[in-house]
């Protein structure tokens, strides 16, 4: 299997340019790839000005660079991120991503930070399985796991996410686009847009990829306002997206009380991969350090609104009474301020 990749280029003083792997279009022999690759090149920057072609080759597969994954169950493959939130990653390749084959077709779970992020994952599938891949699954609308989507739209899935995950990619989608090029230059961000899922999980969803049912849940509030989780009941093994974190200081950005309240519910007993940090064996061990978290985050909270703190003294009261707890997550200075903010302003109107 060969594939075009084009170097696409934004013009400037300094262009800076990325590789962009045409995945849609995959060719049985490198003949054949050289002669299209100008034809498909120029159809996939026709509506992506202002980039312009760089160079264009034609590479095999194993050509590609691919991100690592292990395989935690039968037919379960994860892509485990960096430990750490982007103001402490080189390329912002921090979330967990995953991929799970049945008999007729593939479903990946996340899809990275950026379209090149998108690509690497793409290229890890192919080195598996040639199956179609007729799902992505976006987990939730933060960037780390939904900005490389259109590369599995151009593979031809279907992008499914939870009701409300179209108007937070709407309202959020920009903003994020612009951090994250500001953060780590437009070089590694190049081709990467905003692509709105083409249906919305209401409750749950049940998709079949050929002998293998994934069962998708929209929580309530909680990590984010638009979480999905994503069951495999072969193997009984959960993708959590964010509602888990393991090792990376957990994110308030939906509702704390929601997201405790989820906590709760019981669970079966298969693995459960987080959205960050290390694949769980259990649901205690997914959920066990950060349901302590999230429970001293609410009780620092609510002390110093029973004291009458204003939010800005508030939150370095909360911030110092989480500080047991910052040996043990990663990131833990940035996300703990942001956290008891986020708290504050839920809580205060209880
Ligand atoms: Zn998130």
């Amino acid at each position: 299997m060969f594939f075009a990749v084009l170097s696409a280029c934004l013009p400037a003083e300094v262009p800076a340019c990325g590789p962009v792997t045409l995945v849609g279009r995959p060719f049985p022999s490198m003949e054949q790839c050289a002669a299209e690759a100008p034809r498909i090149a120029e159809d996939w920057l026709a509506d992506r000005s202002p980039l312009t072609r760089g160079g264009l080759s034609c590479l095999p597969l194993s050509g590609l660079a691919a991100l690592p994954v292990e395989t935690p169950a039968p037919g379960i493959h994860v892509h485990l991120g960096q430990v750490a939130q982007f103001e402490d990653s080189p390329d912002g390749w921090i979330a967990n991503l995953g991929f799970i084959i049945g008999r007729d077709s593939i479903a990946v779970i996340d899809a990275g930070a950026s379209r090149q992020q998108g690509q690497a994952l793409f290229a890890a599938i192919r080195a598996v399985s040639d199956k179609p891949i007729s799902h992505l699954i976006v987990t939730h609308m933060h960037p780390d796991h939904a900005f490389g989507a259109e590369v599995f739209r151009e593979a031809g899935a279907a992008i499914v996410g939870h009701e409300r995950l179209a108007d937070a990619l709407q309202a959020r989608g920009p903003t994020y686009l612009d951090n994250l090029t500001r953060l780590y230059g437009p070089g590694p961000m190049i081709g990467t847009r905003v692509v709105l899922p083409d249906s919305a999980v209401v409750g749950s969803l049940d998709i079949d990829l050929g002998g293998r049912v994934l069962t998708l849940t929209a929580a309530g509030p909680a990590h984010s306002d638009n979480d999905l989780t994503v069951l495999d009941r072969a193997t009984g093994t959960l993708f959590a997206g964010d509602l888990v974190f393991r090792g990376l200081t957990p994110v308030v950005d939906g509702s704390l009380t929601g997201w405790i309240g989820w906590m709760d519910g019981a669970r079966d007993g298969g693995p459960v991969v987080p959205g960050h940090g290390p694949v769980a064996r259990d649901w205690q061990e997914a959920v066990g350090a950060q349901r302590d978290f999230l429970a001293a985050l609410d009780r620092a909270t609510r002390d110093a609104l029973d004291a009458g703190l204003p939010l800005s003294q508030a939150v370095p009261a909360i911030v110092d009474a989480l500080q047991p707890f910052g040996g043990d997550w990663a990131s833990f200075p940035e996300t703990a301020a942001r956290d008891a903010t986020a708290a504050y302003k839920e809580l205060e109107w209880e």
